[in-house]
């Protein structure tokens, strides 16, 4: 059994969508495009009906490419949450919102609820778990990522019905349930990242005690400064969260049921919890495409036009590492949304007019919205910091300044005006001469570019 197309996008996640979208703008016929994605809508699947001979039937409804931010946000909103078809691609970006009927419109196939199993990427085809052959002309990947589970360090107890994820609509279904079952109790957040930050948030507003544990000494480690994370921190603490730094989950205690009822910690504290987010990273979904491409930085490494080391198949998104032009063309592998739907797109202008499209130039930019703050970052953290403005009002912001240059930049509740100059002056990496007038000038500065 097999099929054939011209093109084939290998994963339906915020990529895919950009990557569909484009590949309509520059215009392809009807029945060239493919889309394979392994994603399915958990809330259906739980509408179980009884068949003629008494058994359950689980519906597993099939999902189109979404806007997977939305889950840590929109989707957990006590009242009026986000669901879909609200938040189809590409409506993070204001752009067009596509839903199943405007695949079916322009001809795409939507191969949804369908994991591939395994790549060939001299054949130039793709085994998906139902054994059909789908071959290619060319091939976008977009397989995006997993979470990491906590026993790939060592310690059991993912299969709890109280211990969340959070990568997937499935996740995030199950999350909600577990949080409105947990009103009033208290919960257990491991990992001090976004998922983290963003899920303690959402437990907080659903009325759960907070304790967020996480092992560096302050939260969001990769990005925040020690200052920017005692805002942040601080907050939280304002809104009732307790934090553990330093330290990190062992064990679990269970019930009869399994249900975990205790989390046991390394410095030996052990909390009580009705429930527990795991949020400790990521890992990119490279493994299908190991010994036939090139990996680096634990992604797919492709070139400025997201193509990789095989000229029939380009990588985009989180599994891709690219060259990233302001950083001297160092390879990064960016795990963020701006970044797949920007290298979604530039894949697509390089297969589609090759003669137009040059290497990509992404200056790379991080946000994250959480109770009524939210903030933005441009660049790489890097280099020298100047902080400026009020940290206690909140109105603040970052500088990163490395041999003279302007290469990062932080805000937070900033105009649109204001984020868009920030971004300014990291693209031209503007010269910065005097650190300590930087800090006195803040927001300033960046305004007079
Ligand atoms: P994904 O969106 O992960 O899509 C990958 C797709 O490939 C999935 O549909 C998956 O099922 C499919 N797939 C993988 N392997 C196979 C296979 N073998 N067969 C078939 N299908 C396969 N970034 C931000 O910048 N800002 C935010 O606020 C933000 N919020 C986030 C909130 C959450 C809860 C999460 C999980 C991430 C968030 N991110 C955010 C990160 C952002 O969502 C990702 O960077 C983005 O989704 C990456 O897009 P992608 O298409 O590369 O991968
Ligand atoms: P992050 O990489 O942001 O953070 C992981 C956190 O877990 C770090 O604090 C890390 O510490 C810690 N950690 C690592 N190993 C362990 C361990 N064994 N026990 C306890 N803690 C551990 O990943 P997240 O899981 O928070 O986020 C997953 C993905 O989702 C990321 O790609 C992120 O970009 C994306 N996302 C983005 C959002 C946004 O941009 N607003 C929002 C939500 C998700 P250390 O650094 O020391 O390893």
């Amino acid at each position: 059994m097999g099929r054939a197309f011209v093109y084939v996008i290998l994963g339906g996640g915020v990529a895919a969508g950009y990557a569909a979208l484009e590949f309509v703008r520059l215009g392809i016929s009807h029945g060239e495009l493919c889309i394979i994605s392994e994603e399915t809508d958990q809330i259906q699947s739980f509408m179980l009906h009884l068949n003629e001979c008494g058994d359950y039937i689980t519906e597993i409804l099939k999902v189109a490419p979404y806007e997977r931010p939305a889950l840590s946000k929109g989707f957990f909103l006590p009242e009026d949450p986000a669901r879909l078809p609200s938040f189809h691609t590409c409506v993070g970006a204001h752009e067009e919102r596509l839903t199943p009927k405007w695949y079916r419109e322009h001809g795409i196939e939507l191969v949804l609820g369908t994991k591939v199993k395994s790549a060939d990427v001299r054949r130039k085809t793709l085994l998906t778990a139902t054994g059909e052959t789908i071959s290619y002309k060319i091939l976008i990947i977009a397989t995006g990522a997993r979470a990491l589970k906590i026993e790939e360090f060592g310690v059991r107890g993912s299969d709890a019905e109280n211990v969340c994820y959070l990568r997937n609509l499935v996740d995030a279904s199950r999350l909600v349930d577990v949080m409105r079952s947990c009103t009033g109790g208290n919960a257990v957040v491991i990992g001090g990242g976004y998922i983290g930050m963003e899920c303690t948030a959402a437990l907080v507003k659903h009325r759960i005690k907070v304790t967020w544990v996480f092992p560096e000494k302050h939260c969001m480690g990769r990005l925040f400064t020690p200052k920017i994370a005692a805002f942040y921190e601080d907050y939280y603490k304002s809104r009732g969260v307790n934090f553990i730094k330093g330290t990190v989950l062992t064990s679990f205690e269970n019930d009869s049921g399994g249900k975990v009822t205790a989390v046991v910690l390394k410095d030996g504290r052990r909390l009580p919890a009705d429930m527990v987010v795991v949020g400790i990273g990521i890992r990119a979904n490279t493994s299908l495409f190991e010994g036939q491409l090139n990996i680096e930085k634990g992604g797919i490494k492709v070139n400025g036009r997201m193509q990789t080391s095989n000229n029939s198949v380009y990588a985009v998104g989180d599994v891709a590492a690219f060259p990233v032009k302001l950083f001297g063309n160092d390879i990064r592998r960016l795990e963020h949304v701006d970044s797949a739907r920007k290298t979604a797109k530039h894949a697509v202008a390089a297969i589609m007019v090759p003669q137009k499209t040059g290497d990509l130039d992404y200056l790379p930019f991080f946000y994250s919205r959480v109770f009524t703050l939210s903030w933005q970052f441009y660049g790489d953290n890097v280099g020298e910091v100047a902080h400026y403005g009020d940290f206690s009002s909140g109105r603040f912001g970052a500088y990163w300044v490395d041999k003279g240059q302007m290469v990062g930049a932080f805000l937070e509740s900033g105009s649109r005006e204001e984020y868009e100059v920030i971004a300014e002056a990291v693209r031209l990496k503007v010269t910065v001469k005097d650190i300590i007038e930087l800090e006195r000038e803040g927001l300033e500065f960046a305004m007079r570019v």
